[in-house]
């Protein structure tokens, strides 16, 4: 049974029950329009956990002034039906003002990892981002927290927020959930005309260019980008933000191959801003 919580106070009261019982609590956090991507992390949360949290609120901290936060997309309903369906026992579906009470005046900053990528194009994104995610765990307190690859990045925002600031939990990392064509999903593909919907496998074929000339033994990371670049301008309507080979663990440039790193690659096809990696 999937029950839907407005309120921190009602959320608490269940949850602090539920862990006096001894059961282990997973948490998934979202801007719902859910999709097989979030699908993805609630079923590994309720595969792993006897009881998930789902939270649905569309956070305004980590929207810029001429972002899509008015216009991000809405579809509780659906989205219920999804939680239902991957197991989740609790939903809770905030207002900005239970989240953030009048008044409401700190922030949390993750330095350098936020002044690449995302962070250069998106400024003050993280800093949203972490504060939500932070304020979203001291309300769980889960066990573990499921993240997508999708949003590495943030993934490795996350992960240095929990170690820095030593929060009792777990993050797990689950691959990206892709359109049979490659496209990984993301709730803001409905922004796509037809045409753009098309065009966007570009991005995956970037992707998969990079990953073929690693596997035949390219490691100069310029070389690697450049290939992903040609590939992309195959796609000129998509406008590039950044096409980059980082350390996969500090974002720094990594001019070889030599440590663990990941491909990423940002921009706007149309309206619409598409991200995505692949970790070499
Ligand atoms: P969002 O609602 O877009 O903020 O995403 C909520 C969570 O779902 C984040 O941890 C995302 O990384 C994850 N997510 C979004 N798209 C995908 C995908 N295609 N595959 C796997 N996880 C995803």
């Amino acid at each position: 049974m999937t029950q839907v919580f407005r309120t921190v106070e009602d959320l608490r009261v269940s949850l602090n029950e539920a862990r006096s019982q001894g059961k282990s609590i997973g948490f998934v956090p979202t801007m719902g329009a859910l999709h097989e991507g979030h699908a993805s992390l609630m079923k590994k949360s309720a595969a792993e956990n006897p009881v998930s949290v789902l939270s649905i609120f569309v956070n305004p901290t980590q929207f810029g002034p001429n972002e899509d936060l008015a216009k991000y997309p809405r579809t509780f309903e659906s989205d219920l039906m999804h939680a239902q369906r991957c197991g989740i026992t609790h939903v809770f579906a905030p207002t900005p003002e239970e989240i953030y009470p009048p008044g409401w005046n700190t922030y949390i900053e993750v330095n350098a990892l936020t002044d690449v990528l995302c962070g250069k194009f998106r400024p003050g994104h993280f800093r949203g981002v972490a504060t939500v995610v932070y304020r979203l765990f001291r309300i769980v307190q889960p066990h573990t927290a499921y993240f997508g690859q999708k949003d590495l990045q943030q993934c490795l925002v996350i992960q240095k927020m929990v170690k820095d600031l030593e929060l009792p939990l777990k993050i797990e990392i689950c691959p990206t959930v892709r359109e049979p064509d490659g496209l990984a999903m993301s709730s803001r593909n409905r922004y796509l005309s037809p045409e753009e919907r098309k065009k966007a496998i570009g991005i995956f074929r970037a992707l998969q260019t990079v990953k073929s000339w690693k596997a035949k033994g390219e490691k100069h990371s310029s070389v690697l980008v450049q290939a992903a670049k040609d590939t992309l301008a195959r796609m000129p309507e998509f406008k590039i933000q950044y096409a980059e080979i980082r350390d996969l663990e500090n974002l720094q440039e990594r001019p070889e191959l030599d440590r663990p790193a990941a491909f990423f690659v940002a921009g706007y096809l149309g309206n619409t801003r598409l991200i995505d990696n692949i970790i070499l």
